[in-house]
């Protein structure tokens, strides 16, 4: 399905509030009161970001949704030993301000395009998908039906997790999360790394769903080849790497 292009527009961003969602990442949450800038959900903007006399151009996916038009909020995860993403984890302050254009992307989904998801992420991955799910949650499209399945080294690692929680309480959205090197004492989700039978007892008539995958490229590519061979057609898979 061929959407119409949104305008890419390039624009100076104030950090308006700074959360931190995890030991590891923070959201930078952006003033676009003044700006009219409309995305798809799941597009990405880049990022110019200052790096010791260096400007480093770095891609990050969009995770308000695009019905909160007010502010835009960034979620950077810190890559151990990387420039851009430790910079702004570390050092970024309330009012400095950062060139961003966008949006980019064909990650993207629209209602038109299918009403039962099933988002598959890792770590940092889950940005495009919140964005997606937010867009569900804020647009009250409660005829679509979506399945997030979320895997993360750490529990303390899982990004957004109170929102996840809350999302998924009474709703058209189910949150399954899995735990791949270390879990609570009564952690109830799984643990291990995603595979075929997790994907069999969590996903309902697999070849007829919209997938999303998202994530470092080993993650997508795994996941992608578990679901070919579940009998998914490559058109109704949707893929971000994160490299
Ligand atoms: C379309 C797109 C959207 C993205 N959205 C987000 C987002 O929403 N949030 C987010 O945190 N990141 C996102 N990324 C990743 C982001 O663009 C940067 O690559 C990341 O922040 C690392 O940049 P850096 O300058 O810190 O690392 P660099 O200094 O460029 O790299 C340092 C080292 O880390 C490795 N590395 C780079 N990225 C990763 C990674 N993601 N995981 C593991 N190792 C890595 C490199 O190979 C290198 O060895 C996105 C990437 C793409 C392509």
């Amino acid at each position: 399905m061929e959407l119409p292009k949104k305008t890419i527009k390039e624009f100076t961003g104030k950090v308006i509030k700074i959360i931190q969602e995890t030991p590891s990442a923070k959201t930078l949450v952006f003033d676009t009161k003044d700006i009219d800038f409309d995305f798809y959900p799941g597009q990405y903007v880049m990022l110019n970001v200052p790096y010791e006399g260096e400007l480093l151009k770095r891609a990050y996916s969009i995770a308000s949704p695009p019905t909160q038009r007010e502010t835009l909020e960034l979620t950077i995860k810190r890559v151990p030993g990387g420039k851009a993403s430790v910079f702004l984890t570390e050092k970024v302050k309330e009012g400095d301000e950062f060139l961003i254009k966008g949006p980019y992307g064909k990650f993207v989904w629209v209602p038109q395009m299918g009403t039962n998801l099933v988002l598959i992420g890792a770590g940092s991955g889950i940005v495009p998908l919140m964005c997606i799910l937010r867009y569900i949650v804020s647009a009250k499209l409660e005829h679509i039906k979506a399945t997030l399945i979320y895997s993360n080294t750490h529990y303390e690692e899982i990004i957004y997790y109170q929102e996840l929680e809350k999302i998924q309480k009474g709703s058209n959205i189910k949150v399954v999360y899995t735990l791949t090197r270390s879990h609570p004492p009564h952690w109830e989700g799984y643990t291990g790394r995603i595979n075929t039978s997790m994907l069999l007892k969590e996903i309902e008539d697999i070849p007829t769903n919209l997938y999303y995958l998202c994530g470092p490229p080993n993650f997508v590519d795994d996941i992608a080849q578990m679901l070919h061979e579940l009998g998914v057609d490559k058109e109704q898979i949707k893929k971000e790497k994160y490299d």
